[in-house]
């Protein structure tokens, strides 16, 4: 399971991500020089010096490859980016030039896409307590659905679409099944904040009352199990649960929905050895499913969406720290770098464990177990537990964190004023600067008051 074992000296030239260890890194990542990673075609230690640390690269192309594995994978579908994963400007860019439509949570989100030239009609809007400004927003730069997670919303947004309006909707349906990696991100079941449960009439009355509003077009159904989910199962439990209760729309209203959305939380593998969602066979088994539930309920097969966020750009991303100490207690060993919990909070909500790498130089000592801590105030602020590093890692050295890319920034806080770090994309061998990292400056900027 570790990955911190030095190749041999006569693979290290050629070495590839295919080579052991690197499974979870892009696939762009070689090894220039003993003991150095190169992403893109840039050399890790380079960023560090160039960026200062902690950076968060951004492969440009494993993030576009992913994007065209989902368009080959699900032809037929609409797939749109969950934004919440990561987003900033050139993301935008870059999703939208694959052809993949976005899914938001927030006005935030959505002016940031539009305002860069994302096509709204493209962008579908979430939230299970979507704000007044989120609503007028949305309506105001024409986003093409709006999905609906609670019954207040449905009087609310008719009466913001108005009389003459038109908006395209959908309803968020909690199917009850319970799927993912985590307690707090399992959002299928029905004792949880998101959607509408089919168990308990909610979603059928909350349907019931939409078709009630012809400004509001319903297009379909939408449901999102969770979030590292890595079971196609799961999946095809959903479908037929939700196609069942199309088939009961059809008999009481003639309803035949045209959209089936199947959200996201396709799993991925943060350490080598761990399993991910298989997309192609997802693409397959729900493709086939679809088509049998709805042949089974005579209703036409509805066109699927889905919405990854993490599969996209988590395996794009990595993080950059520097070594700040290294500590030894009775029993274990403490490296601790320069970031940690405020940009990247994983660990502390979920219990996640990563594994850095040594990078920037050869070392030829032993490997030794040790404990990679961030430099927070809170105990729970631990990056990984347990890992191999040589021996020798010392203050100055620099660490990797491959699979950063998905909700470590989009979640970073401002815990301990040590500023936000910068994100810079590789692509083709040179690297640019997508956003800057937040300086003291910005954060006095926002405390006007004495
Ligand atoms: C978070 C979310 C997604 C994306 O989830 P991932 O685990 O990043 O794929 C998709 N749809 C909805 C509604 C979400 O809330």
């Amino acid at each position: 399971m570790t990955t911190v074992h030095e190749p041999t000296a006569s693979s290290t030239a050629t070495a590839t991500a295919t080579s052991a260890g690197l499974s979870v890194w892009p696939a762009s990542t070689t090894e220039p020089r003993h003991g150095d990673l190169a992403v893109g075609g840039v050399s890790l230690a380079e960023l560090a010096d160039r960026f200062g640390t902690p950076v968060y690269v951004l492969d440009e192309a494993e993030v576009r490859d992913r994007c065209r594995t989902y368009r080959d994978a699900f032809p037929d579908a609409e797939v749109l980016y969950a934004a919440k994963a990561f987003l900033c400007r050139a993301m935008a860019h870059w999703v939208d030039e694959e052809g993949l439509g976005l899914d938001v949570c927030s006005a935030g989100e959505l002016e940031l896409a539009v305002t860069t030239g994302f096509p709204p009609e493209r962008i579908t809007l979430h939230g299970n307590a979507k704000s007044p400004h989120d609503l007028d927003t949305a309506l105001r730069l024409g986003v093409g659905r709006i999905v609906i997670d609670s019954p207040s919303e449905i009087a609310r947004l008719a009466a913001a679409v108005g009389p003459g309006g038109h908006q395209k909707v959908m309803v968020r349906v909690v199917p009850g099944i319970s799927a993912g990696g985590h307690e707090k991100i399992r959002t299928g079941t029905d004792d949880q904040k998101f959607g509408l449960s089919i168990t308990d009439g909610y979603a059928q009355h909350a349907i019931a009352r939409i078709l009630d509003q012809p400004q509001l077009e319903l297009t379909g159904l939408h449901c999102h199990l969770g979030s590292q989910i890595t079971s196609v199962k799961p999946y095809l439990a959903a479908v037929r649960r939700v196609v069942g209760l199309m088939a009961r729309l059809h008999e009481q209203h003639g309803l035949l929905l045209p959209e089936l959305d199947l959200g996201g939380g396709h799993g991925i593998a943060y350490r080598p050895g761990e399993p991910a969602l298989d997309l192609t066979s997802l693409a397959r088994k729900v493709r086939a499913e679809l088509a049998d539930a709805c042949a089974t309920s005579g209703l036409p097969v509805p066109r699927l969406i889905i919405e990854p966020g993490r599969a996209i750009v988590g395996p794009a991303g990595v993080a950059l720290y520097h070594v700040l100490s290294v500590k030894h207690t009775g029993s274990h060993t403490y490296v601790a770098v320069d970031g940690g919990m405020s940009d990247n909070p994983r660990p502390a909500l979920y219990g996640v464990r990563y594994v850095p790498r040594l990078i920037g130089r050869h070392s030829s000592a032993a490997p030794a177990l040790v404990t990679v801590v961030g430099r927070h105030c809170e105990a729970g602020d631990i990056l990984a537990a347990d890992i191999e590093l040589p021996a020798d890692v010392r203050p100055g050295d620099v660490l990797a964190v491959p699979v950063a890319g998905a909700y470590h920034l989009s979640m970073a806080s401002g815990y301990n004023l040590v500023g936000r770090p910068p994100v810079a994309a590789v692509r083709d061998g040179i690297a640019r600067l997508l956003v800057r990292r937040e300086s003291l400056e910005d954060i006095r900027s926002r405390d006007v008051g004495l």
